[in-house]
């Protein structure tokens, strides 16, 4: 007789462009390493929700209230990229979803596996974590186009209350970082870097222009680091000035850097970045940066998280010339799926389906992106899925 099998519920969304085709993979992958991991005890019952174009042509809406209520009930989602036009139309899902949930940490690592190729001469150094904040900044999309009534409307508030002459033929936008925000953000990288003994977190920031709002994502940083993490933490200056330039044992080395500079050291020195803070248009620049030293954005996953709630999906988005073809690379799903069991609590699952996506890699079995660096006839993403899948069976 069979015993009870432990069955968890996970809500999917495939997303456009090549979501639908890495999602499978994913799916497939993930099932196995459950299967693997609990012999046949505990598994995944999948359950679609419809965003993107896939919603649009089922219920004319690309977020329909339908799929909204169900991802809140389930406080948790896995999908597929989402397209977001650029210019003008609808505003992006993922922001919608992002801000829905209150999902304010994007967590994505950055790690290189052996075998990928990389420009790095040495890329075995680059371990590193991006703590994106999720719901402020830029990507609040206050803007408003430049001949429009409400631009109109702006400039002429802020010449007569302010007294600044804006251009009468810009588009605006504003520019948001909030305290209570950059405070959360902090916490969650500093308690992260704690419960997960990292080296390191740099905030990066663009303070010596945008004073007031990067300047000040920094300011609080450093402030929360202080105010709620004594002890715990040191800061770069304190190393340098009391402790001779060696972090004392235990703690977290706080620094920052201004963001372009942090763009280049990423590549010129990525063993001494760890955990990046960054607001989040700075988190969205570099999350790509670190991707391409680690083969390409293709191969990186994430989290959103917040307090009550989390989201997983590639960092990539739909690689619209690639949708239908079978050739986008499903680690950064697969990834995303192995941040998903590690949050279920299903661990064990988790690390089995990444030493398989590892072991496929080592024997040169690769997805088209990575195959011309190998020199190696690439596998299509279905097939790539298969030999993970066949790694985790054997
Ligand atoms: P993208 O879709 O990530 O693609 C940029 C390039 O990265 C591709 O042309 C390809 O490079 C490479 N790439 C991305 N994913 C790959 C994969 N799985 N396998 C192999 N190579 C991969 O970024 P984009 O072109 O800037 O954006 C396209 C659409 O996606 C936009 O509508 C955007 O808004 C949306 N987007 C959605 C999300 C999300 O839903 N989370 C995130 C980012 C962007 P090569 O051309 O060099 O082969």
């Amino acid at each position: 007789m069979q015993g009870r099998i432990l069955t968890k519920r996970i809500l999917f969304a495939e997303g456009d462009g090549v979501g639908p085709e890495v999602v499978d993979a994913a799916r497939r992958v993930i099932d196995a390493g459950v299967e693997k991991a609990y012999r046949g005890k505990r598994r995944v019952e999948w359950e679609e929700v419809y965003i993107g174009s896939k919603a649009m042509s089922r219920f004319g809406n690309r977020i329909p209230d339908i799929s909204v209520r169900r991802i809140k009930e389930a406080g948790m989602l896995f999908k597929g990229p989402v397209e977001t036009p650029v210019g003008s139309g609808f505003r992006s899902i993922n922001v919608f979803l992002r801000e829905a949930l209150d999902l304010y940490a994007n967590i994505r690592p950055v790690k290189h596996l052996d075998g990928v190729p990389s420009p790095l001469a040495d890329p075995k150094s680059v371990d590193m974590v991006i703590f994106r904040e999720n719901t402020d900044d830029l990507y609040t999309g206050i803007e408003w186009q430049y001949k429009s009534a409400g631009a109109a409307k702006l400039r002429k508030i802020v010449h007569k209350e302010l007294g600044v002459e804006l251009e009468g033929d810009a588009g605006l936008g504003i520019k948001q970082i909030s305290k209570a925000k950059t405070v959360r953000i902090t916490k969650a990288a500093i308690d992260y870097a704690i419960m997960n003994k990292r080296k390191s977190i740099t905030i990066m920031h663009k303070g010596n222009i945008m004073k007031y709002t990067e300047g000040a994502f920094r300011e609080w940083a450093y402030e929360t680091a202080a105010k709620f993490y004594k002890g715990k933490v040191v800061t770069e200056e304190e190393v340098l000035k009391r402790h001779n330039g060696v972090t004392p044992k235990g703690r977290v080395l706080i620094k920052d850097r201004i963001a372009d500079n942090l763009l280049q050291q990423i590549i010129l020195k990525p063993g001494a970045y760890d955990i990046i803070l960054a607001p989040n248009v700075n988190g969205d620049y570099i999350s790509d940066a670190a991707g391409a030293l680690v083969g390409n954005i293709g191969v990186l996953g994430s989290i959103d998280a917040g307090d009550s709630g989390a989201m997983f999906e590639p960092v990539h988005g739909t690689a619209p010339k690639y949708a239908g073809m079978n050739v986008a690379n499903p680690m950064g799903a697969i990834s995303a799926g192995k941040l998903m069991l590690e949050y279920i609590g299903w661990g064990d699952a988790g690390r089995i389906v990444w030493k398989a996506v590892e072991k496929a890699i080592k024997a040169r079995k690769v997805t088209r992106d990575l195959a011309s660096g190998l020199h190696v006839m690439p596998l299509g993403t279905s097939e790539f899925a298969d030999a993970v899948v066949d790694a985790i069976k054997g």
